[in-house]
């Protein structure tokens, strides 16, 4: 078994023991593999033990490795890292979802690019719940606004699914809880007062805190350096 097979075995069992554990509907979490600062080479191996859910930060570099995959149909990216607005148009090109978007200047960019190749791309809402990440909307009532204005017609080509945070990082595990807990209780509120979203998505939990994020609840979670090992920053 090579690395990568190996760490995504090891990975798959731990989350299915993990929804047992915390009475979770087997199969209710997805594992995204963070492709970040790996190579096509790494992402390949991934595919061939099927692994089909990828997640990057940077657009350009997603571009250029995942444009030479367009003809695997089962691949499904998910953009994930703080999403600068000129580099909206590429994002919309490879992505099936952005899961970074934390300022409605960017929604309207979405909406601006897909309306022009005529394709409808799913979103999360980035909620800011620890320290360290600076970015994600930072009230509820936003949200829940934007949700309204979706509601009402205004953007034709997004389709909300969910929301997406970042834990702090911390040894203290009732922080990163709390964390994880509150991007629940804002998707509790708006699934409550938009009951004809599908909002079911809660990505949340990476490497260092995807047990406790399935815990609380987690949908997607977002694995780099378990599965890749460390990344080079280069
Ligand atoms: C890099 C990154 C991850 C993966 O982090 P690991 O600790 O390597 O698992 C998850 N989510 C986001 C937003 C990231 O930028």
């Amino acid at each position: 078994m090579t690395f990568i097979e190996e760490n995504l075995e090891r990975i798959r069992e731990e989350i299915s023991l993990c929804e047992k554990k915390s009475s979770r509907e087997s199969g209710s979490v997805k594992l995204m593999a963070v492709s970040k600062f790996h190579s096509l080479e790494e992402i390949k191996e991934a595919i061939r033990v099927n692994q089909f859910l990828f997640g990057e930060n940077r657009v350009q570099e997603a571009f250029e490795k995942f444009s030479q995959l367009n003809q695997n149909a089962n691949i499904d990216l998910h953009i994930i890292g703080s999403l600068q607005s000129n580099k909206v148009k590429n994002a919309v090109k490879i992505a099936s979802c952005i899961e970074s978007v934390d300022r409605i200047s960017l929604i309207d960019e979405i909406e601006k690019q897909c309306e022009k190749i005529n394709k409808r791309i799913k979103f999360l809402f980035e909620y800011h719940t620890g320290e360290d990440s600076k970015s994600g909307f930072t009230s509820y009532d936003e949200v829940l606004n934007i949700l309204s204005l979706i509601s009402m017609g205004k953007y034709k080509h997004i389709i909300p699914c969910g929301f997406m945070t970042m834990a702090p990082f911390t040894e203290d595990e009732s922080l990163i809880r709390k964390s994880f807990s509150t991007l629940r209780d804002l998707s509790d509120k708006c699934k409550k007062e938009f009951p004809n979203f599908n909002l079911s998505e809660l990505s949340m939990g990476m490497s260092g805190d995807y047990k406790i994020a399935i815990e609380e609840g987690s949908t997607i979670v977002r694995i780099g350096t378990a599965i890749f090992g460390e990344r080079k920053y280069i």
